[in-house]
């Protein structure tokens, strides 16, 4: 094992310290690709990475006491106890914000917010096409129409130019989603939302602390909504938040997450105010998320750190196109790191085989989005009752028909992400991982 590292190490030194050029003299070197340890791992070579990666979640056993206690007591539910507040009021003061409400999930956060904003049935919402679906689901499930606007693929985010066209009466809000936690360029969109009157929620649900122009995400919208899945950044299973600056606007929230019932300026003379669910979050949920926090500053540097370093040793490889920061974009949250791979420029090697090779090497990838406007539940959903009822037909055939998304498109071919546990490795991780890239441009032919 130490023989094979020494000898991608050396390759480092000869690829990433001289990029390009040094490919280029690699690649005349006499024989150079029949050397045994340059074969590719899935040709039956060595592998780049042999070695694990870090695990995610990771657990931190100091938090088992206070979890123990709270459990004892039987206050499970967050009217029982403080711990869920204790989140809220840590998380607030993490994002630089008045209000904080937690939620039971991400996907509740979204359409706790929706109904905050009075988006109603028969109304439509502009959103980010490269996306996780549950961004374009609670548009759904409001029984509004979700209109897609196209990518920038070299951000991979919502491209502001392409919001107008998308604008028409029914049009009420926008819902923009920092995939991948790469900060949206927030003052183009809101720029186009107050020229067209649209209500702004930010999907942050995978862009937890990231930093915009000197702010935190998620509070450059009228409303922002995070993520805790188990797999997210700061994970707790399940759960979620909405922040604000918007008091009125946060107790509406507050209610709606309570099943209606009153809450701060939401005032009724007796019963409930408005119509609500229940979207608590739990006991046991705040109590997880506020040992996650300790760690997550230290995690979010190194991920930042390591995704630079992979950005600028990424650059040289032709093909390979790491993402570009959108305007004002000062530090994601990196819940992937995020490139896109150009066949044309690979010898047309296909994503497909290229990510398998990587996969092979011990450097474990991904692709992105499909393209969401292909996804049959929209067949189902818009030809239902309800929807006839709410939309002239018209509207919703030119939904189908009209789609155009060829940026997006594009970059649903093209994206290729690596785990954000990965990129709390090591910096020879990191070499490893542009090493195994490397060495895949090396033997590109072997792969057509
Ligand atoms: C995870 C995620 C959601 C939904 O969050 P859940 O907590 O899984 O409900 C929404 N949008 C995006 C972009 C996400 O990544």
């Amino acid at each position: 094992m130490t023989g094979r590292r020494l000898f991608t190490r050396r390759q480092a030194i000869a690829t990433s310290s001289a990029g390009l050029a040094g490919a280029m003299i690699n690649l005349k070197l006499p024989g150079i690709a029949n050397l045994e340890q340059d074969k590719l791992a899935i040709k039956g070579g060595p592998m780049v990475h042999p070695g694990s990666w870090p695990q995610w979640p990771q657990w931190n056993r100091e938090a088992e006491e206070g979890i123990t206690a709270m459990l004892r007591t039987g206050r499970w539910w967050r009217g029982s106890g403080e711990h869920v507040i204790d989140f809220e009021k840590k998380y607030a003061e993490m994002n630089g914000v008045k209000r904080c409400l937690a939620t039971s999930s991400g996907t509740s956060a979204l359409l706790v917010s929706l109904d905050a904003l009075g988006i109603d049935a028969g109304d439509e919402v502009l959103v980010s096409p490269f996306t996780f679906v549950a961004s374009f689901n609670v548009i759904l499930m409001k029984k509004a129409l979700p209109v897609f606007v196209d990518s920038d693929p070299d951000t991979f985010l919502m491209d502001p130019a392409a919001i107008g066209k998308n604008v028409n009466e029914r049009t009420r809000g926008i819902l923009p989603v920092h995939i991948y936690g790469l900060p949206a360029d927030m003052d183009k969109i809101n720029t186009e939302s107050r020229k067209h009157n649209l209500q702004v929620i930010e999907d942050a649900c995978q862009a937890w602390l990231a930093v915009y122009k000197g702010k935190k995400v998620g509070t450059l919208g009228d409303l922002g909504c995070f993520s805790f899945q188990n797999s997210k950044n700061i994970p707790a299973g399940e759960g979620g938040a909405i922040i604000s600056n918007n008091e009125a606007l946060m107790d509406r929230c507050h209610s709606i997450h309570n099943c209606g019932r009153p809450y701060g300026s939401v005032k009724t003379g007796s019963g409930y105010a408005l119509n609500g669910g229940n979207y608590r979050m739990q006991q046991m949920q705040a109590l997880i998320l506020l040992s996650q926090m300790e760690k997550f500053s230290e995690n979010a540097e190194k991920r930042h750190s390591n995704a630079m370093y992979l950005a600028s040793k990424l650059a040289g490889i032709p093909g390979i196109k790491p993402v570009k920061l959108a305007e004002g974009a000062e530090i994601p949250a990196w819940h992937f790191y995020p490139f896109r791979f150009v066949s044309g420029e690979f010898d047309n090697v296909s994503r497909e085989m290229f990510m398998k090779a990587l996969n092979a090497e011990g450097i474990n990838c991904s692709d992105g989005y499909d393209p969401p406007q292909k996804e049959e539940l929209f067949r189902v959903t818009l030809s239902s009752r309800g929807f006839k009822r709410l939309f002239p037909e018209d509207r919703i055939r030119r939904w189908f028909e009209e789609v155009s998304l060829p940026s997006n498109d594009r970059l649903c071919k093209e994206a290729v992400i690596i785990y954000q546990s990965m990129l709390l490795g090591s910096r020879q991780d990191m070499d490893d991982i542009v090493n195994a890239i490397w060495k895949i441009y090396r033997n590109r032919k072997e792969l057509v």
